[in-house]
């Protein structure tokens, strides 16, 4: 609750102290329709689009208070708020949920206007020293010092480092579509954009100006995940306005998609994964909730840890929410010229874990970087370090995940044996009958009990349908959305 309280002081602080950063920016507007065509851009707010694909999914709904309306993963994140620390491997793993972190973090600080507050070159180490061969060090904050018991509170700082490079290349102006296509700027493209909204009568436009702040750039990330036409929405002001029946016309795509991809996918392996048990209103074909073990709630908890990019990869560039899909094929699309490195692109791509924030129940098969590693001086230079480290005092991270101080990756963030259980719109606590029993409506006979087997398969549909629909469980596991497959997943 008190890390919340905090946060939500800085980020409200945050924005006033970034109102003097702003980006300028033009935009060819349709005034007889009221759209914009497209923006035009300098690297500044060009890096800054394509950062969003490196923020994990748990940032951008910290970002935008919770207010992400990101299919029910604000309920989840809001969930391990809530989540007392018992429930959990350490209390480090709710700092980790809550503010997760990919590999680029330390890239995006040098952004002309970073939302994420996170200090990703701050490390945390026991302030009596207790450890020093070697030296062990959290990036997560409130880890336990392994000797002492003690928090490791103390924050060392990385120096900067300034050879770091961020996206696109300087002295390009970039074209920006209303659905977030990126290209450098060609006589040849502008046509093809005008030609492509039918604009026949150059009388309809007009140039519009737009001075871009921390605040439009949140209200542009919530706006993409929504919204077919984030930039027009951002200039005319209508946030609210579309939010109804966009996500209607997503949840209808998401819908048709799940079942495409069960349907063609008919090689479930039912005798491994994860069971979870189902409790459903057979009447209404509408799964009321699961109660599951830790080993499910560490794959939910992986959703909020996964970054952007990484979760438009995993879903084949069908994710089915707004423009993001766009997004991620410029990066892919962007030719050389205009990219920093092939490094920079990977990054955008693919961007993997923050250190330690896999677990080792791996099902979406995701990367993490490794920890930082070498010598104190080299450590705290931001250098790679070459010395030989025996006999002086070597960093080394610790799995804020584990309660023994490991310095192996893997591990999980829930902590069993007791049961969970999970809602259709995700809310997790710990399993409570008498509170299952007051969402039972009157009509007990309608409702079944089956267990369920979670593969592959099914957490790939799990995560599309909770980034896109408010009734997950009941869109991947009721009897009525997957006819022909329910007989699989049931052990009965
Ligand atoms: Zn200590
Ligand atoms: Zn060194």
């Amino acid at each position: 609750m008190s890390i919340w309280s905090d946060k939500h002081t800085s980020i409200t602080a945050g924005v006033s102290m970034a109102s003097a950063k702003k980006i300028a920016m033009k935009l060819l507007v349709d005034k007889e329709r009221s759209r914009v065509v497209y923006a035009e851009a300098d690297k500044d707010f060009v890096d800054i689009l394509f950062s969003f694909l490196t923020l994990p999914l748990g940032t951008i709904v910290k970002v935008l208070n919770k207010q992400s309306t990101l299919g029910c993963m604000d309920n989840l994140y809001e969930s391990v708020e809530k989540l007392d620390i018992r429930y959990l491997q350490t209390e480090a793993c709710k700092t980790m949920l809550l503010h997760p972190r990919s590999e680029a973090a330390v890239r995006c600080e040098y952004l002309k206007i970073n939302i994420d507050d996170t200090k990703p070159r701050d490390v945390y180490v026991c302030k009596k020293f207790c450890s020093t061969q070697p030296f062990l060090f959290s990036s997560a904050q409130n880890a336990q010092c392994i000797h002492c018991k003690e928090k490791m509170d103390m924050v060392l700082t990385c120096e900067e480092d300034d050879s770091v490079k961020l996206f696109v290349k300087e002295g390009v102006k970039y074209v920006i579509s209303n659905d977030l296509r990126v290209e450098p700027a060609t006589v040849r493209h502008m046509l093809y954009l005008l030609q492509k909204m039918d604009i026949k009568d150059g009388s309809v436009l007009e140039e519009g100006f737009m001075d871009i702040s921390e605040q439009e750039i949140l209200a542009l990330l919530k706006r993409m995940l929504v919204s077919e036409m984030p930039l027009t929405d951002l200039y005319f002001h209508q946030n609210d306005k579309t939010d109804a029946a966009t996500r209607d016309h997503v949840g209808k795509k998401e819908a048709a998609q799940v079942l495409v991809k069960t349907e063609s996918n008919q090689e479930t392996n039912s005798t491994e994964g994860i069971s979870i048990t189902l409790l459903i209103n057979k009447h209404k074909n509408k799964v009321l909730c699961a109660e599951a073990d830790d080993n499910f709630l560490n794959i939910l908890f992986t959703f909020l840890t996964l970054p952007l990019g990484s979760l438009i990869k995993i879903l084949n560039k069908n994710t089915g929410t707004g423009c993001v899909d766009n997004l991620y094929r410029s990066a892919e699309d962007l030719s050389l010229e205009y990219i920093e490195s092939e490094q920079s692109r990977s990054i955008l791509l693919s961007p993997q874990l923050g250190p330690f924030f896999g677990c080792s129940n791996n099902i979406l098969k995701l990367d993490e970087i490794n920890p930082r590693y070498g010598c104190y001086s080299c450590f705290l230079k931001n250098a790679n370090c070459d010395h030989d480290v025996v006999g002086t005092s070597v960093m080394k991270g610790l799995n804020p995940k584990s309660l023994q101080g490991g310095t192996e990756k893997g591990g999980g963030y829930a902590k069993g044996p007791g049961k969970f259980m999970v809602t259709d719109d995700l809310r997790v606590s710990p399993l409570s009958t008498i509170s299952i029993v007051s969402k039972l409506d009157s009509s007990f006979d309608n409702v079944v009990e089956r267990k369920v087997i979670i593969g592959e398969i099914q957490v790939l549909n799990l995560l599309r349908a909770a980034i896109t629909s408010k009734t997950p469980l009941t869109d991947v596991f009721s009897p009525c959305q997957n006819p022909r497959n329910w007989s699989r997943y049931s052990l009965d």
